[in-house]
């Protein structure tokens, strides 16, 4: 199998386009498709230093790669990785994000999470029960990882924050808002959502990349990434059961899944529902929160300390 446009060797198919592509050929497709997210949706626009986080899986290492290639020199990068404690986990997950930094000759901060805060997210694991936390490991993790991420970005006077949350997540988050109802759900499934009161600007450039394009953009520039998945990675869950169900109609319908959250996102901006929840000041620590006395973040922390401390 030839490439679509020249005479090496192909190593992917794009139904959507009906082209085949060698390595070369296929980083700058998913290049100039995250290029074009970015313009279409003005995600950078007024961005002048922008904070990328990096876990060193095969999404956020892509999007570090990708917005380095398309604007070192003309924005701030900054990498942060939050070690977040899970063992082995973490600290492999960190030195590979460590790695592309040092390649890419990027600024980075990486934060662990035991040494700057007091916990970790195992300890949130064992502990889960003790602490009458009902909320999965996961929903408690992401309270902390974008908790972290807002405070370094605010601090370091950070225009935006770019995550490398992928198609699959984003229409996830769609039919999650449509299940809980919730206005917060639904900011999650934007590609941008503003800066306000202290919240920096969160930014999702690969919105329109699936699992498997991530993973061969990585695999054609030849680009190291973590492959293991989270010991607490949830198994079986409706998210799983939802993606396999889109992946199906993909399968059929190529194309499907893009035109969803393409119409879906007409559909928000044309009836301007997104984000406008009142944000407060947390009594603690004077970072932003949807909650009228002390954020998530800093309630969790307090129940966790004070466990430590018995
Ligand atoms: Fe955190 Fe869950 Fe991701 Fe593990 S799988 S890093 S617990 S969000
Ligand atoms: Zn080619
Ligand atoms: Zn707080």
């Amino acid at each position: 199998m030839k490439c679509s446009y020249c005479n090496m060797q192909a190593i992917a198919w794009e139904p959507a386009v009906r082209r085949q592509y060698c390595n070369n050929h296929y980083a700058w497709f998913i290049e100039r498709k995250v290029e074009k997210t970015i313009e279409k949706y003005k995600l950078l626009q007024g961005v002048r230093k922008l904070v990328i986080a990096v876990s060193g899986g095969k999404d956020s290492v892509a999007l570090l790669r990708i917005l380095h290639k398309l604007y070192d020199g003309k924005i701030k990068l900054l990498g942060v990785t939050i070690d977040l404690g899970i063992d082995q986990y973490s600290r492999e997950a960190s030195m590979i994000a460590l790695k592309h930094y040092k390649e890419l000759s990027i600024d980075y901060i990486c934060v662990d999470l035991k040494e700057e805060y007091g916990f970790t997210i195992s300890y949130i694991k064992m502990n889960k029960r003790v602490l009458r936390l009902h909320r999965s490991i996961c929903s408690l993790c992401g309270t902390v990882k974008r908790y972290v991420l807002n405070k370094i970005a605010s601090e370091e006077n950070a225009d935006a924050i770019a995550t490398g949350h992928n198609m699959n997540d984003l229409l996830y988050q769609i039919i999650a808002s449509m299940i809980s109802g919730s206005r917060e759900d639904l900011g999650k499934a934007l590609l941008k959502t503003p800066s306000r009161n202290g919240l920096v600007s969160r930014i999702k450039p690969l919105a329109f990349l699936s699992d498997k394009q991530t993973l061969l953009y990585n695999m054609a520039i030849d680009s190291v990434f973590f492959w293991k998945s989270c010991p607490y990675a949830e198994q079986g869950t409706l998210k799983r059961d939802v993606l396999d169900a889109l992946d199906s109609i993909e399968h059929k319908h190529p194309g499907f899944k893009e035109s969803l959250l393409v119409n879906f996102l007409k559909l928000v901006e044309s009836t301007k529902q997104a984000t406008t929840g009142i944000v407060y000041k947390c009594k603690r620590c004077g970072m932003p929160t949807n909650k009228p006395d002390i954020c998530a973040f800093c309630k969790l922390r307090e129940t966790l300390l004070e466990r430590i401390k018995t």
